[in-house]
């Protein structure tokens, strides 16, 4: 379904955001490729929209939401998924299906295309430890099975070495030996560290090692500081929350406080983990 000047704070997990021109969501990976023969405007894709901010000016081509390409199923004890699946219900599923290492995932609130885009982890383990293959498709909407070789992975970076594909499979093996976590206990965690219930992107900026962001910017002074309706979580200083309808420029400029106050006081840069478009 093709629509036009879709407000990108009803798909992001900040709550706020500008319009994007062109919203398109695909049923199948035909359906995809079929688009993708025809298109000639910019291309961004959409997971779960929990790591991403689209500025007030809006996305100038078309957002593609991969939501639907969420099939899941097992075979020979490998997970094979489309990237539109959330990573909690990966993790359920693997649980049910006896296989372990999946739990952090259930903490992660993205799909498995935004977590192979930024290499998510948590509680120790990242996805990309537990990729067999991914199926890519390019803007031409052809589409390619790639490995872990045909990729450089880092904390929370990916590049691939074939430019300007994205993911719309993926194939997992995970462990068969003694479970290592317990997803109830991750999610108490989670719930005791974290804001739930409340409009956010998960960590904003990314550890600079090995110092923890949110310590500089408790040290800095900043939680709770607010700038319109975005401000530092009290709970946990690297999560901004959107308190009070707060547009993706108060977002924004609440962002570059923070990383020019914990450059003054401790000459430390703190590159975002969220993604700004
Ligand atoms: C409460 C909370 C807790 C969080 N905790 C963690 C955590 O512990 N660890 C962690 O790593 N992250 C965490 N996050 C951040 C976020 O959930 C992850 O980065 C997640 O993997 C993003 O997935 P998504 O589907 O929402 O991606 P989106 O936000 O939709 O997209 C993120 C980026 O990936 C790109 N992308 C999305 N899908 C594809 C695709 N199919 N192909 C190519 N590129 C694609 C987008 O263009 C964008 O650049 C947290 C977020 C929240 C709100």
């Amino acid at each position: 379904m093709l629509t036009h000047n879709e407000a990108m704070s009803k798909h992001c997990s900040l709550r706020a955001g500008g319009l994007a021109q062109d919203f398109f969501v695909p049923e199948t990976v035909d359906d995809l490729a079929d688009f993708l023969k025809h298109n000639q405007k910019p291309i961004l894709m959409l997971g779960l929209g929990s790591n991403l901010l689209v500025r007030e000016c809006g996305f100038k081509g078309v957002v593609i939401a991969l939501k639907n390409l969420n099939w899941l199923n097992i075979f020979d004890g490998i997970i094979h998924t489309g990237t539109g699946t959330s990573l909690a219900k990966i993790s359920r599923f693997c649980e049910s299906q006896g296989l372990h290492g999946a739990e952090f995932l259930s903490t992660i609130p993205g799909s498995v295309g935004g977590a192979l885009a930024m290499n998510a982890g948590a509680f120790g383990a990242e996805i990309w430890q537990f990729v067999k293959s991914v199926t890519t498709i390019n803007a031409l909407g052809v589409v390619f099975e790639r490995y872990k070789k045909d990729f450089e992975v880092g904390y929370r970076q990916v590049y691939g070495k074939n430019e300007g594909e994205y993911f719309i499979a993926a194939a997992f093996k995970f462990g068969q030996t003694q479970k290592q976590q317990d997803i109830k206990t991750l999610l108490a965690k989670r719930r005791a560290t974290q804001p739930i219930g409340q409009a956010n992107c998960g960590s904003v900026f990314k550890n600079p090692k090995p110092h923890f962001a949110a310590k500089l910017i408790e040290g800095a002074n900043l939680s709770g500081f607010c700038i319109g309706g975005a401000c530092v979580c009290n709970k946990h200083a690297n999560f901004i929350i959107n308190q009070n309808n707060a547009s993706a420029t108060d977002i924004e400029k609440l962002i570059l406080h923070i990383q020019q106050t914990v450059k003054a006081k401790f000459s430390i840069d703190l590159e975002t983990e969220v993604v700004i478009v």
